[in-house]
């Protein structure tokens, strides 16, 4: 046995184990065979729901061996779940659904040969290749702020140790400090979480740190939910949470590490901590693939997710130009069942249906106090449009702010559930 072959067995989890053992797989030996790049929540659900067809051989290349999840990560924040709480593993993608899953990076594509290049070895072979890498930041966009300087001031829009590293910081700080949290341009992961995690850390100032105070330098002008949440905070932190658009501020253009503090075109502001969220783009192997266009995502048929660009390779999750979904969980996870039936009728004709895609998001103001969005997309000339929403307002009782945050906690169990395989 060679050392990759050693390396890569090790990697392999749960039921894989037993049934991998070749590093190379090669195509045309029976059921078509499938892999999919990213184990986070687009390419988790893809592989789960290609594999339960039972016709399809998947393969889930992913380098970590657990996903933490970004939604309810603002919890975390504050003091209110546990990162373990967060953290799902992918065996049960392996024992209970027979999905191959190896432990590695995807460095190249070659999609005229079908293949796929790892990190740790050679190639694997594909019928179809499905990717759902994520984001990447373009760091070069805020001087100063590079990988080197998000161990200090921390972005946390990946979760994981950013989010343990940002929560120490809050932690530590003195009270009376300033959270500066800079809030990215459009498109970016997740558009309401930079204000909720402002609304959550506001809730855990009230109780430890009562003269923090939070700043959020943002470079736009408006954001999503704007009205749910500066009426939340007037109730709930008033006093405590200063938002200041881009028209005031022109917007954060650079980061001095060293001193803990924030230049924008007019001013500097001191952090006690700095939480710096950068612009975005499609996760690094979308762009090395030929996936992303000039904008830095991927373009995508938004029946098959198909890429325009490299036929045969299709993506979902926030890697994609969605058109109207936004870049949440919920929106790679409906994309993904999407692609994962339009995969299946390409490779072994069964029927295909245009998709129900869906997206429904619950945002924390307090731990009982949460607004929810619900919304239905379709494909329409080629992009995908909002069908019908329904948002939450501004006046809504108490009570049904209690019942929202009450849902928002049991859709998680059932979500997470549905992504990584687990329930009954
Ligand atoms: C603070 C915060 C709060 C949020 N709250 C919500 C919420 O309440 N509701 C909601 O619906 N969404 C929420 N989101 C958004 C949600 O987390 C993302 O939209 C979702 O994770 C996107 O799924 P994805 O599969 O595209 O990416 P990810 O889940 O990030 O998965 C990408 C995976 O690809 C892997 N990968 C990358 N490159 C490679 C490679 N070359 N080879 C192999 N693997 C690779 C990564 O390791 C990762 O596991 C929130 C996000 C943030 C930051």
């Amino acid at each position: 046995m060679t050392d990759w072959t050693r390396r890569q067995i090790g990697g392999l989890v749960g039921g894989a184990l037993l049934g991998v053992a070749a590093p190379h797989i090669a195509r045309g030996q029976g059921r078509p065979r499938v892999i999919v790049i990213g184990g986070g929540i687009g390419g988790a659900t893809v592989a789960r729901y290609l594999a339960d067809l039972k016709s399809i051989d998947v393969t889930l290349v992913e380098p970590n061996s657990t996903h933490v999840t970004c939604f309810f990560s603002n919890l975390y924040l504050a003091g209110l779940r546990s990162l373990a709480s967060l953290t799902f593993g992918l065996e049960t993608l392996a024992e209970r659904h027979g999905i191959t899953i190896i432990r590695d990076s995807a460095v190249a594509i070659d999609p005229a040969g079908k293949g796929v290049e790892l990190q740790g070895g050679p190639k694997l072979s594909y019928d179809r290749l499905v990717v759902a890498p994520g984001i990447a930041f373009k760091f070069g966009e805020i001087g100063g702020y590079d990988e080197a300087a998000a161990k200090i001031m921390p972005h946390a829009w990946i979760a994981g140790p950013q989010s343990e590293l940002l929560r120490r910081q809050l932690k530590s700080m003195d009270d009376g400090g300033v959270f500066v949290i800079a809030a990215p341009p459009n498109p970016f992961r997740c558009p309401p979480a930079p204000y909720e995690r402002a609304s959550l850390v506001a809730y855990y100032f009230k109780q430890f740190k009562p003269k923090s105070k939070i700043l959020i330098l943002d470079a736009k002008d408006t954001f999503s939910g704007q009205e749910l949440f500066q009426d939340a905070w007037s109730r709930h932190y008033p006093g405590m949470i200063e938002w200041l658009p881009s028209q005031f501020t022109g917007a954060i253009k650079a980061v001095d590490v060293a001193a803990r503090s924030v230049v924008t075109e007019g001013e500097t502001f001191r952090a006690a901590v700095a939480n710096i969220i950068p612009a975005q783009k499609a996760g690094l192997i979308g762009e090395k693939a030929g996936l992303t266009d000039a904008s830095g995502w991927c373009p995508v048929d938004p029946v098959t997710f198909e890429s325009t660009l490299q036929p045969g390779i299709h993506v979902v999750g926030d890697s994609i130009i969605g058109g109207d979904m936004p870049k949440s969980a919920f929106s790679a996870n409906s994309q993904a069942k999407a692609c994962a039936f339009a995969v299946a009728a390409s490779l072994t004709g069964s029927p295909h249906f245009p998709p129900h895609l869906f997206n429904s998001c619950y945002t924390f103001l307090a731990p009982d106090d949460a607004f929810t969005n619900a919304l239905t997309f379709a494909s329409e000339g080629g992009k995908i449009k909002t069908v019908k929403m329904f948002i939450s307002k501004v006046g809504e009782s108490a009570e049904a702010r209690r019942r929202t945050a009450h849902h928002a906690v049991g859709w998680y169990s059932a979500f997470t559930a549905d992504v990584f395989g687990g329930g009954s």
